[in-house]
Formats: structure tokens, C-alpha cells, sequence
């Protein structure tokens, strides 16, 4: 059975944690879209880690981690987190990479640096891992898949010094800054080639395979639905589709076979990056949630950069499980709402005089106003309780409002950042 856990928010909504937990009972845990661009923070019992490529099942022995073709892969990067993990204590992990997923080359690095450089102050706030540039060439056909590495030096170097033909043009001539050396990087690709040689697979015929077999498999989804450039806050989304749906395709496996959509839903808003974020709240209130976030504060796994804070959004919430095609939702990070008298929550927008619960375009967004509704806060820690009825009244209550709200049914309630550290409803 295929399960996929996505989420439904920004990103950072637990993704990690839920995946590492389900993980115990998976035979194979795939990375099917994204790159190293946003981290999944995992606390377990070889402390805590911050996962940007390797999949959330690789403190599981048992696990095949797999890098499906829709992952931009950066080699030097996964390494760098294999090896780290290593170093820590945990078993090597079971890897394995898609010979067809495409390769983040150095200079996709360096292009998303520039751009940003050029847009100054219109800049998306990128984490300059080269995402961007790596999908755009992805679909431009001038990508390199894992299989390209590893064919004869001659066909290599052919394709890198045709590519290099166009890239050279725009380094020269739009961002006036050096020339990339064909040799230099023939020989970067030799070097990756051999770093991933080992755990190449066919992996499509793998999936069929595994699928045929019954095996428990987990899509590991990276960001959230209002990150996915056709249904989020289009200019300032990532450039990979952060829906269940395109596991079918990043993970290559029959669309029918995702039997379970598990949405992970924050118990309120964090955002990173630019754009439209209609639940935005500042200034105290807002550091005050930020430095209670999460575990040890709402600050970017990858970047270290503060997040930007807001309250729950049921409007956005509702819309993201349903592009998710959700069938149940994870609810996380409950417990630092502990704090509050009242909690806020969004449960309308309103645009040009009329109030909306559904998610609108980005024209609309950026002129949307919270239409806000606040519920009596439960004053408690409740990190530690395993049952729901062991919650507090008006703890239940909010998960009752928000599920009604968003319309999906909140089957897991997450307390705290530890693998234990959740109550099953
Ligand atoms: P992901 O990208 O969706 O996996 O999310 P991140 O790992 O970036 O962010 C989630 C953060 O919240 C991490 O620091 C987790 O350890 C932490 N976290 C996850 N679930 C909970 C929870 O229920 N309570 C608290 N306090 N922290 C949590």
C-alpha cells in the first residue's frame, strides 16, 4: 500500500517528524519531488537531525530510502548528509537513486545566487540552492540525468560543452560573471559519478515490483500545497509540485496505487520566503509565537532565517488539503499554543468588500484581509498526555472548530516534537 504524507501549509509543518514515526512500519520511504531546499527536523533516539535530501526512513535499518526521478538531486549535498549521519551513530542507511532523477549541477547554484543578485529587491527570497534554475533546465531538456553521468566520457563531454554553450552566453552577458571551464566540470561530474554509482537502480521497474509485493511505501513530501507552482501563491512558490498527485509521477508509480493521503496541518501558520500570507501576524505577538514554534523556535532548517509567523488558516488550510486530495490530516505542534488566553484563528477572507472561505488567485490574496475568530485558550502544557479525551476541553474544541473548518478528518494530534510525542484519535 502507498501512503503519502505531504503538507497542507508552507512547509515546516511536521512532515518530518510524521514520516519518521510511520516509517517504523515502511519498507520503503521516497523523496519524489524538491531538493535540498527546506529541511525536515527529526528528534529520535540518536538526537535530532535535520534531514534536507536523504529521506525521513533513514534511521530505519529496515528501510529502502529511495531518491525518486522527480527529485533534484544534489550529490555532493546527500553525501554530506549520509556522511553526517553516519558519523552520529546511525546505521548506514539503505539508499537507493533513481537513474532517472536529475542531477542540481554547480552552476544551478550559482544561477539562483545571481538572479536574486539582479532582482534586488524584487527577489522570491530563494534559498539559493539552486532549485529554480534545476527545473527550469529540467524542462528546458537540458537537465542531466543520473544515467548521463555514468555513459562514456565522450557522450558526457559532448552534452556538457552543448549546455555549457548557452550557459557561458548568459554568465558572460547578463550576470557579467566567470566563465564555467567544460574540463573543470567534466571532471566534478566524473567525481559525482562515482559517488552514486553504487545505488543507482531502474527504479521504475523497483516500484512495479515493490507494489506487486504488497510493501508498505511512503511519499515524502517536501514544503506544502501553497508552495506548488500551479496551486499556490504563484510567483513566490518552489518549482516542483508539492501535491500527493505528483508522487504518481516523481516517485513512478501507477497514480491509483496512493491508497492514503495523510496531510500534515500546523496548528498555526509559519511561512518562509516572499509573497501573500493573509494570517500575518508582527511585532511581539508575532516573536513571541516565533520563539515558542516548533522545536526551539520557528527559525529555517536549511537557511537558519526567522520564519514568518501568523495565526491558523482555516481558508488556506481547507484549500491545501484539498488540492492534497486528503485523506486524513495530521494536526502538529499543538502544544505551543499552550500559552494563549484566546486563540485566533482566520476563518474567512475578505476581498473587495466580501468575505470568501475559498483560497483565491494571487491578485486577490495580496488584497486579502483575515477575517478572524478567536477561541478561549487551554492554559496548559500538554505535551506528555497519549489520549485524546486526556486533552483539555478547549484543546479539543479547537481541533473540533479547525477540523470542521478545513472539512478532513484529524485522525492524528501531535503534542510534541518526539517520535512519542503523539495521540492517535
Ligand atoms: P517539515 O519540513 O514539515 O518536516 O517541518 P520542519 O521539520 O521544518 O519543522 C517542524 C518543526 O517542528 C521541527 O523543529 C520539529 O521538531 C517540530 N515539531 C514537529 N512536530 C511537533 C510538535 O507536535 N510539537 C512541537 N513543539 N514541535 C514539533
Amino acid at each position: 500500500m502507498v501512503r503519502a504524507i505531504v503538507g497542507a501549509n508552507w512547509g515546516d509543518e511536521g512532515k518530518g517528524k510524521i514520516t519518521d514515526m510511520l516509517a517504523a512500519e515502511a519498507d520503503i520511504v521516497i523523496r519524489f519531488q524538491g531538493g535540498a531546499n527546506a529541511g525536515h527536523t527529526i528528534i529520535n533516539d540518536y538526537g535530532k537531525f535535520a534531514l534536507h535530501l536523504l529521506p525521513s526512513g533513514s534511521f530505519n535499518p529496515h528501510v529502502v530510502n529511495m531518491i525518486g526521478n522527480g527529485v533534484a538531486l544534489d550529490i555532493p549535498e546527500l553525501f554530506k548528509e549520509l556522511d553526517e549521519i553516519v558519523r552520529r551513530g546511525v546505521p548506514k542507511p539503505n539508499l537507493v537513486i533513481s537513474e532517472r532523477a536529475q542531477v542540481l549541477m554547480p552552476y544551478h547554484i550559482l544561477f539562483d545566487t545571481y538572479e536574486e543578485e539582479r532582482l534586488s529587491d524584487r527577489k522570491f527570497g530563494s534559498t539559493k540552492s539552486g532549485i529554480a534554475p534545476f527545473y527550469s533546465d529540467k524542462y528546458a531538456k537540458i537537465g542531466f540525468q543520473v544515467w548521463e553521468l555514468l555513459q562514456d566520457d565522450g557522450a558526457l563531454m559532448e552534452k556538457i560543452k552543448n549546455v555549457l554553450e548557452v550557459k557561458n552566453l548568459i554568465l558572460e552577458h547578463v550576470y557579467h560573471r566567470p566563465l564555467i571551464d567544460a574540463q573543470e566540470l567534466f571532471q566534478t561530474l566524473k567525481g559525482y559519478a562515482d559517488m552514486v554509482r553504487p545505488y543507482v537502480i531502474n527504479s521504475v521497474e523497483f516500484m512495479h515490483k515493490a507494489i506487486r509485493e504488497g510493501k508498505n511505501i511512503l511519499l515524502e513530501g517536501q514544503l506544502g500545497s501553497l508552495k506548488d507552482p500551479d496551486f499556490g501563491i504563484y510567483p513566490f512558490t518552489t518549482s516542483s509540485h508539492t501535491v500527493a498527485g505528483f508522487g504518481a509521477v516523481g516517485a513512478g508509480i501507477p497514480p491509483y496505487e496512493i491508497k492514503d493521503i495523510i496531510t500534515v496541518v500546523k496548528a498555526y501558520s509559519s511561512a518562509v520566503g516572499a509573497g501573500a500570507f493573509v494570517s500575518e501576524i508582527f511585532g511581539d505577538e508575532a516573536d513571541e509565537l516565533r520563539r515558542r514554534g516548533g522545536d526551539g523556535g520557528e527559525y529555517g532548517a536549511t537557511t537558519g532565517r526567522p520564519r514568518r509567523m501568523g495565526w491558523f488558516d482555516c481558508v488556506a488550510t481547507r484549500y491545501g488539503c484539498m488540492v492534497q486530495g486528503t485523506t486524513q490530516v495530521a494536526f502538529t505542534v499543538l502544544d505551543v499554543l499552550g500559552y494563549l488566553d484566546e486563540v485566533p484563528v482566520c476563518v474567512g477572507y475578505e476581498v473587495d468588500g466580501a468575505v470568501t472561505n475559498e483560497f483565491p488567485t494571487t491578485d486577490k490574496l495580496n488584497r486579502a484581509k483575515p477575517v478572524l475568530k478567536t477561541l478561549p485558550g487551554w492554559k496548559s502544557d500538554i505535551r506528555g498526555i497519549k489520549t485524546y479525551e486526556g486533552l483539555p476541553e478547549n484543546c479539543r474544541n479547537y481541533i473540533e472548530f479547525v477540523e470542521e473548518q478545513i472539512g478532513y478528518p484529524i485522525k492524528v494530534v501531535s503534542n510534541g516534537p518526539g517520535r512519542e510525542d503523539i495521540i492517535f484519535r
